[in-house]
Parts: C-alpha cells; structure tokens; sequence
C-alpha cells in the first residue's frame, strides 16, 4: 500500500501501535499531522562565535567550531558520575568543555576531531575559567529542528520519521489564494524549511507563513460567522427617539460624547431585522450601564424582552439593583440559582448563567446582554451564542471593561462590531497611584488608618488564597500573600477595625454576606482575591492596596483601581511588590504615570502576551501555534486579507481547500 497524506501514522515503517498511540498524543494520527508538527526550536550549528570572542555574560546558547586538542574522562570528588573533559581549540583560542555521564564521547572524540558545539557557556569560579557545559555536537554546519517531546518520543526520531515522508510535502496544496500568498512563502516551501532548514532567515520565513495562516484562518472564521448571523432573523425594533430623550432628560447627569455614540450605534442596529452583535468596550467606570439600559428600555418599549446575563452573582445582584433605579420595579427581575425574583410582567432578567441553564421559557426575547462574557466557561460561551427566540435570534450586546486593543479585538473578535467608551464622565478624579517599597509600607497603613478613621473602606488584593504546600519550599513563593494570611496579620495590624475576607473558594452565600457588609460599611476592610475584580460598586471605599502587585498584568490592576473613585472621594491605590526584577519596577510605576485603560493593556500585551489583558481564563483561541497576538503588522494584514476575500466570495464556494482548512483548523481548536 502506498503512503498518502491521509495515511494512518501506524502503516509508516518502524511505527507500531504502541509507537503509534504516543504519536497520537501529541496529536498525530496522520501523515499530513506529522508535516504539520513543527519543530519548537532550533540547534544552529551555522552561525559560529570565534571561540577567543565569548562572553560569558550572555545566556543564550552558542555555537563554536574548532579541533579537540586534549579530551579525558575524570570521576568526580565524590566519585559519583564521569566527567568527559576537553579543551576545544579555533585560531582566536580555547574553551574547556564538559560533559556528564557520557564516558563513550572519549573514544568518539579524539584529540584532532573537528567539530561543531551548541551550548551554553558558564563561568566556573572554583577553576576561574570559562567552561561550555553539555552542548549538541554536529560535524558539518546544519540547522536541527528541536520538536516537542512526549515520553518515549524523542525530536530526533520525529525528524528520523519526517525525512522518511519529505517527499509527501509536494502534495500539500496551497489552500491560500494567489493575491495573497503572494508576499508569503508558499505552504509546501515552509514545511520543508521548517523540518529541514536551510538558514535561520528562511526559518523565520516559514515561521512567519504559519503564523499568517493562523490569523487568517481565526480571522476568516470571524468573517464567514458574521455572514451567517445576517442570515439571521431578528426583531427589527420600532423605536421612537421620544422614549430615549425622556429617559435620559430623567437622569442626573448627562451623557458623555461617547456614551451617545454607543446608543446611537445600538439603536441603530436594533431597528434593523439583522440580529445586533456588538461589543461595548469601556474602561472602569466608563458609564456602560446607562448605555445598556437605554438599549433594555428600547426593546421593552417595543413589546420584547431582555436577558442580561451576569459571570457572578455579586454582579447581577448589583445590576438588579441599578435597574431598579432606572425601572418601574416590575419590569425588573433576579434570576440566579440562589435568588430568583420575577414573575410574569418581568420584562427585563438579570442573573447568572442559571439563566439559560434552568432554561425559564423567555417568549419574545428582543435582546441579550451579556457582561464580561469571557469570564463565562466555553461551554456557556457556546450555549450564549445559541440563544433564540421562536424563529427569531436576539439582538447581542456584549458589555466589557477590559480594555481590549485593536489588534487583539481584529485577531480574535473580528465578528463583533464594535462601541468603544473612552472618556470617562467628566466629574471622576484621577485615582492616585503610588507603588510602596518595603521600607514605606508602614506609612501606607497609617495613611489608610486614618483614611478608615474619616469613614472610608478599603480593599486589599492578594493573588493566592492559601499558601499551598506544594509551592512553599520554592525559593521566594513563602514571601506571596494569601488572603488567609493576609486578613490574620491585617487583624494584628488593625485591631480597632472590621476586617473580612472573600475568595472564590466560598460559597456564594458566604461570598454576598460578606460583600453585603462591605456595602453596608459594617466592614472597614476587605481582604479580597481577584473576585472583587469585575464591576463590583462600593462608592464608600477609597482605597485599594494590591499584594504582590508584579504577579498581575497592568489591565488587570487597572481593572482593580476601578473599584475606588467611585463617588465624590479622593481615592488612592497602593501598589506593594518584593519583586527586585527591573522590568516588573518599570512596569508597576507605569501605572502611576497612565490611567489609560487602553495604553495599559496594549502594554501589557506587548510584554507579557495576551494572557495578561484577559487575566487567567481565556478561551482556547489564545493558544496559537506560530503568531503571537503582539505581531501588529501580521494581524492587521491577516485580517485585512480574510475580510476582502469573504466579501468577493462569502461562503467561499470558490475557495473549497481553504473552506476545508477553516473548519479543519477550529475543529482542532475545540479538541484541545
Ligand atoms: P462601568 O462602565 O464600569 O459599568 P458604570 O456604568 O457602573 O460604569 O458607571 C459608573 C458610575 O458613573 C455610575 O455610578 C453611573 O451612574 C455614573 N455615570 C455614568 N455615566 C455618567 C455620566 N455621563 N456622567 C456622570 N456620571 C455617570
Ligand atoms: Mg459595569
């Protein structure tokens, strides 16, 4: 039988069933999975250092080229392992380099063997000497590919594998079209440089070619499903400008520029028949809400309902408690697996996923909200996306204080239009923002003593619940702050006042008791993990203290400043952190110079990768292979290409291998 692409991994020769169950996974089942697992890193024996010009300051790996002038093997002091000695010589000069436990390498490596070396270069302080520990040896100038191992494994038997199938690399077609592969080198070229390179440079070609793939293929999936929802049904809402004007002349503040826009651009999709999905991004205290509301109201006023789905319970509980003010009490209801007030003149749920979980019967559900829905599980995610109504899909609107760039919104929501909140309503003052060294954290109790003292609260934000067991013998890991320990030594420190604590750990009864008396000021302070952070409203509080401040992305301790400076007060928030890294410093005091949600996060995104924008649980699309969501320039092109290309052919019937690729692409995605 002749070996295909779509061959079974197990009929390659030397491949049996137990070789080929860990093949599988490492998710090769066949051939073509094989010419798509990519090395995950590379031996460069072609780009030599002269071995007179080392530095031993630097800690990458180096490659040197030279002749063996003298080799032994020694047992250490302690007799326990063999140690093969050699001094590797080029005309700048000489290095020692080691190996352990490979006696054999003396009768391989004779004295006057030329040979190419990888590795790192340390200094010895005992000997004082420079030494190149256990590097990669090769004879000839070649680049080796370094692939991701499973046990039993190993790189060099993928490669061994993969030379035996290079000649199926031909038969990979080209699934992109000629415009746009155009700049780019063509699919089979790029597997071939990545498995059997031919220079760095080309490898960074090929690397950047898969990369483009992976942003075009998430992009044109974005695109093609933003052509399904127009195919879509939805109420197209008769709405009298009237209704707005009045509702919003009611109010005690007028709308900011911004605010308007975003109601404008709601209202405007809502009167059409095309389901609305629309993403309303504004920093903390941005004024959402009221947006939100006015887009409820509209869709009440024209005879549908709205679900307004929360990620926490403390969140739709405050939410019902907004709407309250802004409805007549009966339109309003709370539906979470705790609470759950409503009946049939309800026109307006708010709750948590128990929403569509219970599945209470929503008859003519106009819109759905949804309030930082990439907190919600994949699973809820999905079922959101699902909603309908009859024949009738609702109007989306998708609300988020995360700042998300431009770059990640185009990579990874390119299928939400989207309104964005940038000025805060004019009246906020600046949140003062200081980080506290060590020395100084005893004033900054003192100042928030005294804050307490004048009626304030305050928040106190650490990044573990417990100190766990497995992690206190790492060097440093004892120092990081638990809530637990935290709130004992808080009490130790404060003795005058009410300290409480909250994590995520507790039961979501305990967690309102506990948030209730914060509300009610029967606490002075909360100590808190990062359940705090999402949209939860203490007008009373004017200080946020931040624990171990250099373990959270810039965002995300934005997002927890937002908490204060909520109302009339001055508030402040302290930044503490034992960290002695330079670039955490940097990072840290670039919060007390910007209160720009927006900047931050593109800050955060270009130093410490998207994980950081979104805080811990984001979906599976962040897992890329190849791109990194920091590469601007590749995504902008990436989308840029995918939305012409679905608007010359929306389904793309003329495109079939790259209509393929797509759904083969988000497939994979959802396996993992
Ligand atoms: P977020 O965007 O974080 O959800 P909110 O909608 O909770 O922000 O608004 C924060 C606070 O600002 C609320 O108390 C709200 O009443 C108030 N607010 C909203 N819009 C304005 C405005 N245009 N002028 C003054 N205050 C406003
Ligand atoms: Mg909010």
């Amino acid at each position: 039988m002749s070996i295909t692409l779509e061959s079974r991994i197990q009929y390659l020769v030397g491949v049996g069933p137990k070789i080929a169950e860990k093949l599988n996974k490492l998710g090769i089942f066949c051939v073509q999975d094989l010419l798509f697992y990519y090395p995950r890193d590379y031996q460069d024996f072609t780009s030599l250092t002269k071995i007179g010009e080392i530095k031993i300051s630097n800690p990458e790996k180096i490659t040197i080229g030279g002749k063996i002038s003298e080799i032994v093997n020694k047992r250490t002091s302690k007799r326990r392992f063999i140690v093969t000695e050699a001094i590797v010589e080029d005309e700048s000069g000489s290095i020692k380099v080691v190996w352990f436990n490979q006696p054999f390498l003396l009768k391989m490596l004779r004295p006057g063997r030329e040979l190419i070396l990888n590795g790192k270069v340390g200094y010895n302080w005992f000997s004082k000497e420079a030494v190149m520990e256990s590097p990669e040896r090769a004879t000839k100038p070649c680049i080796v590919p370094v692939y991701p191992e499973t046990a039993g494994i190993t790189s060099r038997y993928i490669l061994k594998l993969i030379s035996h199938i290079s000649y199926l690399i031909d038969q990979v077609e080209e699934w992109l079209p000629e415009p746009i592969v155009k700049n780019l080198m063509p699919i089979g070229m790029a597997i071939h440089e990545l498995h059997f390179p031919t220079s760095m440079a080309n490898v960074e070609k090929a690397q950047r070619r898969i990369a483009f793939d992976e942003l075009f293929l998430i992009s044109l999936r974005a695109n093609l499903s933003k052509e399904e929802i127009k195919k879509e049904k939805a109420p197209a809402l008769d709405i009298d400008d009237e209704t707005i004007t009045e509702f919003v002349a009611k109010l005690p503040f007028e709308l900011t520029a911004d605010q308007k826009k975003a109601t404008w651009q709601i209202v405007r999709d809502m009167k059409n028949p095309i389901p609305m999905n629309r993403l309303l991004n504004g920093d903390v205290g941005s004024g959402k809400t009221i947006v939100a509301a006015i887009a409820a109201l509209v869709t009440i006023k024209a005879g549908y309902r709205v679900a307004i789905m929360c990620p926490t319970e403390i969140l739709a509980k405050q939410h019902y408690e907004s709407f309250k003010k802004l409805f007549s009490n009966k339109d309003v209801g709370l539906f979470t697996s705790s609470s759950k007030k409503y009946d049939f003149q309800t026109k307006i749920f708010i709750g948590t996923h128990a929403l569509i979980q219970e599945s209470i019967k929503l008859d003519k559900l106009g819109l759905v909200i949804v309030d930082e829905q990439h907190r919600f599980g994949v699973e809820q995610r999905s079922k959101l996306s699902k909603i309908r109504s009859g024949e009738l899909k609702p109007h989306f609107l998708s609300m988020t204080a995360t700042p998300i760039p431009r770059t990640l919104h185009l990579a990874l929501f390119g299928d939400l239009d989207i309104s964005i909140i940038r000025e805060k309503p004019v009246d906020r003052k600046e949140i003062k923002t200081r980080f506290v060294s060590a020395q100084n954290r005893e004033k900054a109790y003192q100042f928030i003593r005294a804050q307490i003292a004048n009626g304030r609260q305050a928040f106190v934000i650490c990044p573990l619940i417990e100190i766990n067991e497995e992690q206190s013998d790492k060097l440093f890991e004892d120092e990081r702050r638990s809530v637990k320990v935290e709130f004992d030594k808080l009490k130790a420190i404060f003795p005058e006042f009410k300290i409480d604590m909250l994590h995520g750990k507790m039961k979501s009864t305990e967690k309102d008791a506990v948030m209730a008396d914060f509300v009610s000021n029967k606490t002075n302070i909360l100590v808190s993990t990062s359940v705090v952070e999402v949209g939860v409203d203490i007008p009373n509080a004017s200080v946020m203290v931040i624990e171990d401040a250099e373990r959270f992305g810039l965002a995300q301790i934005h997002q927890f400043r937002g908490r204060v400076g909520r109302a009339e007060h001055q508030s402040y928030c302290f930044l503490f952190s034992s960290t002695m890294r330079e670039k955490a410093l940097k990072r840290l005091t670039s919060l007390e110079m910007t209160s720009d949600g927006f900047r931050l996060a593109e800050m955060d995104l270009e130093t410490r990768g998207p994980g950081a924008v979104f805080g811990t649980e984001q979906s599976g699309l962040l897992d890329l292979k190849m791109a990194t969501l920091a590469d601007r320039e590749l995504i902008e092109e990436a989308s840029e290409a995918a939305k012409r290309l679905i608007e010359s052919d929306p389904d793309l019937k003329n495109h079939p291998l790259l209509k393929a690729r797509v759904s083969e692409y988000l497939q994979n995605k959802h396996l993992e």
